[in-house]
């Protein structure tokens, strides 16, 4: 067979004899849930870099588009499906990164219930999936899991302090019962599973109008708008450039350990200081003011990512100050207000 297809008629390898039937080339399936999305695209973008992996992307373009996607719309290696999690997918891969689920909150906020629907039914979906083809499969969990967290840095063995019908329930709790549902498939089915604690990540492509803190600063910054820091602005975060992430996620998925394993930049900032960083670097004369916070906001985070380097030998490479500029080059592009 010249198009790696099998023409003998043995008996097909359990458990899919349809995962063989692949591009000339490639020996590695991949199906990238919410792949049009943020992280989704540049994961994508890496996976594609190997010529061995076909990449399947299904994605509802509620947070993510096409655009995100196009220097691969129509290369043979690539697939992409307008496809809702929540609904039954038949396909036959190897390996299933499972991102699909709005990651911002008023994203996730907008319709609560449909939040829950995509962590809970979609992620069952995409488990039923995997036990059915014998893939392995990694979630994109969260650092919400934690809530507002009582320990600092957090741990993976921390429990967290979550608030179980907030508004941000839908997402935190979401999140919980998808790491319950992976745990419950690999030990009562045996389903390889993967499971990433994802900090606050930042990086090209974000939505412009994502309402996320750094995405929000660097268009205020662009405009000549006031950066809105939410009260009382010594919340903390740690923020991660999207590059670092992808690289964390691959070799979660490659190596041998199921998690949780946090995935995060432990560098960690109040708002008030992410707003002096993004007016030094991207424009010295914005205003910095203060604006009401939305409730539950947790009032610290950062990743102890000692299980990561330790695991995985990964950690992140970019600081902050170098990711900045990269994401206000993207974001002038897209605005189209070249800097003066
Ligand atoms: P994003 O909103 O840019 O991407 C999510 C993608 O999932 C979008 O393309 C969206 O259209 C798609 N989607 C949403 N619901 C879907 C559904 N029901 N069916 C199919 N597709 C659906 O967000 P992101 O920042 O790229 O986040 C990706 C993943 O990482 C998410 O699982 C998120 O929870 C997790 N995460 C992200 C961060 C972060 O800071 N970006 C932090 C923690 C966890
Ligand atoms: N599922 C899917 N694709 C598959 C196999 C299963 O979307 O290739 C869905 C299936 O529709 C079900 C869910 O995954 O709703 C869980 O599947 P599982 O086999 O665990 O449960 P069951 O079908 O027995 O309820
Ligand atoms: N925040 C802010 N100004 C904004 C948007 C967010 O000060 O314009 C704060 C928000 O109160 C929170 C932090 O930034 O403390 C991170 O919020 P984001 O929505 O980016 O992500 P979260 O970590 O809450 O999911």
């Amino acid at each position: 067979a010249t198009n790696g297809e099998r023409t003998c008629t043995k008996p097909l390898p359990s458990p899919s004899p349809l995962r063989n039937a692949k591009f000339f080339g490639a020996n590695m399936r991949i199906l990238v849930t919410g792949g049009a999305g943020f992280i989704g695209s540049h994961l994508v973008d890496r996976l594609m870099e190997n010529e061995k992996n076909e990449v399947i992307v299904a994605d509802n373009y509620f947070t993510g588009s096409k655009d995100n996607l196009k220097k691969w719309i129509g290369h043979p290696r690539f697939e992409l499906i307008r496809h809702d999690v929540t609904e039954p997918l038949l396909v036959e891969v190897d390996q299933i990164f499972h991102l699909a689920c709005p990651a911002s909150p008023i994203f996730y906020k907008h319709n609560p219930i449909k939040t829950m629907k995509t962590n809970m039914i979609g992620t069952m979906n995409m488990l039923g999936l995997a036990k059915r083809v014998g893939a392995r499969i990694l979630l994109t969990s969260t650092s919400e899991v934690y809530g507002d967290p009582l320990i600092h840095p957090q741990v993976e063995s921390y429990w967290g302090n979550v608030n179980p019908n907030g508004v941000r329930s839908c997402y935190d709790e979401g999140k919980r019962v998808a790491e319950t549902l992976m745990f419950d498939y690999h030990r009562q089915h045996g389903v390889e599973i993967r499971i990433a604690r994802v900090f606050n990540t930042y990086g090209p492509r974000m939505n412009i109008d994502d309402g996320r803190v750094v995405s929000n600063f660097i268009a205020q910054a662009i405009w000549h708008e006031p950066l809105t820091v939410q009260s009382p602005g010594t919340q903390t975060r740690s923020f991660c450039y999207v590059s670092d992430m992808v690289d964390g996620l691959i070799r979660l998925m490659q190596g041998d350990n199921t998690g949780p394993i946090n995935i995060g930049n432990p560098g960690e900032f109040t708002m008030l200081q992410l707003a002096e960083n993004v007016k030094e670097v991207i424009n010295p004369k914005v205003e910095i003011k203060m604006v009401e916070n939305t409730p539950d906001d947790p009032r610290q985070r950062k990743p102890d990512i000692s299980k990561a380097k330790e695991l995985l030998g990964w950690e992140p490479k970019v600081k902050l100050r170098d990711g900045l500029p990269l994401m206000e080059e993207d974001f002038r592009t897209r605005l189209g207000v070249p800097r003066n």
